[in-house]
């Protein structure tokens, strides 16, 4: 089977098939078709297993459906992850993927320009990839509202956890909106990610590869 069986089509499948997406991973098989039926997912996957695309791509697929919608100092999809290596990864993914669709993407990380990250949120994005630390100040200080992201994603929920930002990772989910389509992704299952999962996702597809 190919994407299109899993319910990926038009300018997605094509882009998908350009950076040589043709035959899901497992994950993909699992996730995708749950996803685009707005269901939530608790992945328990490792890097290598191809999640970025088993979440990316059905969220993608939603948004585009609905149409690029900017709304200043919002994002309509978050995808939460714990290092600045990951995070470009993972944006690099989103816009290759969504590089027909003219969705707008943002990245916030620490370590680089503050003020051009939030001059790029202040126009509003579709899509925006981020690490904890400074999502939080960023939406501390005003820059951001998550009130109306209505898509959240934790990867590496379980080096989050590691690296201390769990208060944060809670704080910024409590933010989004209530009615959110969720999915984490964690390579392993300690009590606090089992306990994380628990109060954020709602009845969750459990895929485990
Ligand atoms: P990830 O686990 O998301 O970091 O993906 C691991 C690697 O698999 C990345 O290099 C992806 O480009 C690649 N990949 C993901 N999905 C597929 C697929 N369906 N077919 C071929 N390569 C893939």
């Amino acid at each position: 089977i190919g994407f299109a069986e899993l319910g990926i089509t038009g300018s997605l499948l094509k882009a998908a098939e350009g950076v040589g997406f043709v035959t899901p991973k497992p994950i993909q098989e699992k996730a995708i078709p749950a996803m685009l039926e707005k269901r939530d997912v608790l992945g328990i996957a490792q890097t290598g297993s191809g999640k970025t695309a088993a979440f990316s791509l059905p969220i993608l697929s939603q948004i585009i459906a609905l149409g690029s919608k900017r709304v200043r100092k919002t994002a309509r999809a978050l995808i939460l992850c714990p290092t600045r290596e990951l995070a470009v990864q993972i944006d690099d993914v989103v816009r290759e993927l969504s590089r027909h669709a003219h969705l707008s993407t943002a990245l916030v990380l620490g370590g680089v320009s503050r003020s051009s990250q939030v001059k790029r949120l202040a126009q509003g994005v579709d899509i925006l990839v981020a690490t904890p630390g400074r999502l939080t100040d960023i939406v501390r200080s005003g820059e951001l509202s998550l009130a109306e992201t209505r898509w959240l994603v934790l990867d590496e929920a379980d080096r989050m956890l590691d690296m201390g930002f769990i208060n944060d990772v809670r704080r910024i989910a409590r933010a989004t909106h209530p009615a959110r389509q969720t999915a984490l992704f964690s390579a392993t299952m300690p009590k606090e990610i089992e306990g994380l999962a628990k109060s954020l996702l709602n009845d969750p597809l459990r895929v485990e590869i």
